[in-house]
């Protein structure tokens, strides 16, 4: 079956609870979504796979929860104050607003005239003021932060001196990030509020190179650990003039988000990104003026965050490596990745969510064959009482057998457990596979290890 597009999985999104438009009854908000029952069980499971990858299989890395908001200074000194902005252009003729780095043909989309203002830099930092003070009062100015990393390289001397850390070693945090995008859109891809998991990775100067390599491949084998297809992913090397000012190399993982798309070029798009940040971040959060050119003088700044090596007794700056993913564009690349579509022997089409186990928002169901006979209710609902421990289990009775089935295929659920008459004779269950439909016949009291074992690792 050709690839889902994006508009496939809004609707199923929004039908089946994984995400909703938000603020939908007042007339919604531009580019703004919820997630539902099962799609924060799903994003959740993202941000747990990736904690725990990242975190608790390695030995060199800490974790990390700073603020959304932060002294101002931070990104005065980070230099997005100055630089995270993207070209603003406006139509003028019907007044939209462009980004000029993404008009293919220099034209509007919407209307098509070429009469479009010069560019001008637009800064993606959210304002707000803290206290109870006048709103123009720029002491009091702060900015949701567009990016999880500052706040992990404001605390680098906390981590190292509270972790005892000697380098190569890294700190990761998932959180919200905001950035308001001049052009948001494509569902869940591109929004103004969004959540990232980004790791930092400080090592010698030297060892960026072979470090920031083998960070590429481990991230490009983590998206396909948790079930995205290989062909669907591919690594795409930042040419030279794209790079950021501040980055040595940056490879993207890029995902076909677009395979609608005429142009194969376009059918991709960033999912993660890796960069070499060399020391330039922990450099310029230095009070220390280091900079050869005298630039990027830090007079706000009260510690200097170089590192003192014991065994060359040299003091340097790290050099950073940066895995910056997005939980968002997580969760599409997965729920567009398992779609699948199955037709039964009555001829009808089935959507099956081929969601990795360890993806899938109810691991379980259980579902009694006869709502109306207490015995089978009530042995189905204590099965359900006893999986609870283990993995996300759910009951339903809110329909005939088929149904159920279809339902929990269409959220990706790996098994269905069924209790019928005979199960009150025998002490077993119906098990049905998702991706198969086969069922298996086992005891009751077989049922977590039958079930931990076909679980795929990782679950
Ligand atoms: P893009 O070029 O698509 O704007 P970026 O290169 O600016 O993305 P980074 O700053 O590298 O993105 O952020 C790391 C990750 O955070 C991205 O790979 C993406 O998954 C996620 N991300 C960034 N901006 C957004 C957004 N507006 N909405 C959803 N996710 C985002």
């Amino acid at each position: 079956m050709s690839a889902p597009n994006i508009e496939t999985i809004v609707s199923l999104a929004k039908r089946r609870g994984f995400v909703y438009p938000s603020s939908e009854i007042y007339g919604g908000l531009g580019s703004a979504w919820d997630y539902g029952p099962l799609g924060v069980e799903l994003a959740n499971n993202v941000r747990a796979a990736w904690w725990r990858w990242m975190v608790y299989e390695r030995d060199d890395i800490e974790g990390l929860d700073s603020s959304i908001i932060l002294n101002r200074r931070v990104w005065k000194y980070s230099g997005h104050e100055e630089t995270f902005t993207d070209p603003l252009v406006d139509c003028r003729e019907c007044k939209t607003r462009l980004r000029a780095d993404k008009l293919d043909d220099g034209k509007c989309p919407n209307c098509g005239s070429k009469n479009l203002t010069e560019p001008r830099p637009f800064n993606l930092m959210f304002q707000t003021h803290v206290g109870a003070t006048a709103e123009d009062d720029p002491d009091a100015l702060v900015y949701l932060r567009p990016e999880t990393a500052q706040g992990i390289f404001i605390n680098f001397l906390n981590v190292l001196n509270t972790s005892r850390r000697k380098l190569p070693f890294g700190v990761a945090q998932i959180g919200k990030s905001f950035r308001n995008e001049v052009t948001p859109g494509n569902f869940i891809f591109r929004t103004r509020e969004f959540e990232q998991m980004e790791m930092e990775y400080f090592v010698r100067p030297g060892e960026d190179e072979q470090a920031h390599q083998e960070w590429v491949d481990a991230c490009h084998q983590w998206f396909q650990d948790i079930g995205i297809s290989r062909d669907n992913l591919r690594l795409y090397e930042q040419p030279k003039a794209e790079l950021a000012h501040y980055a040595k190399r940056t490879v993207d993982i890029q995902y076909r988000f677009f395979p609608e798309r005429e142009d194969q070029e376009r059918n991709w798009d960033e999912l993660m990104g890796i960069a070499n940040r060399t020391d330039f971040d922990l450099r310029t959060h230095s009070k220390k003026p280091e900079d050869a050119e005298g630039k990027r003088l830090n007079s706000d700044s009260t510690e200097d965050l170089s590192y003192f090596d014991e065994q060359t007794k040299q003091r340097f700056y790290p050099y950073v490596i940066e895995p910056a993913a997005g939980v968002n564009r997580t969760v599409l690349a997965l729920l567009m990745d398992a779609y699948s579509e199955k037709t039964n022997d009555k001829g009808e089409t089935r959507v099956i969510l081929k969601l990795h186990h360890s993806m899938a928002p109810i691991k379980v169901a259980v579902l009694p064959l006869a709502k109306n006979k207490p015995e089978i209710v009530g042995m189905a609902k204590a099965i359900k009482r006893s999986m609870q421990p283990l993995v996300r289990a759910v009951y339903d009775d809110t329909g005939g057998i088929g149904k159920l089935y279809a339902r929990q295929d269409e959220i990706g659920t790996p098994f269905c457990v069924t209790v019928d008459h005979q199960s009150l004779e025998d002490e077993a269950v119906t098990v049905r596979d998702r991706d198969t439909w086969e069922q298996e016949r086992v005891k009751v009291s077989d049922l977590p290890t039958y079930l931990l074992q076909r679980f795929s690792p990782g679950t």
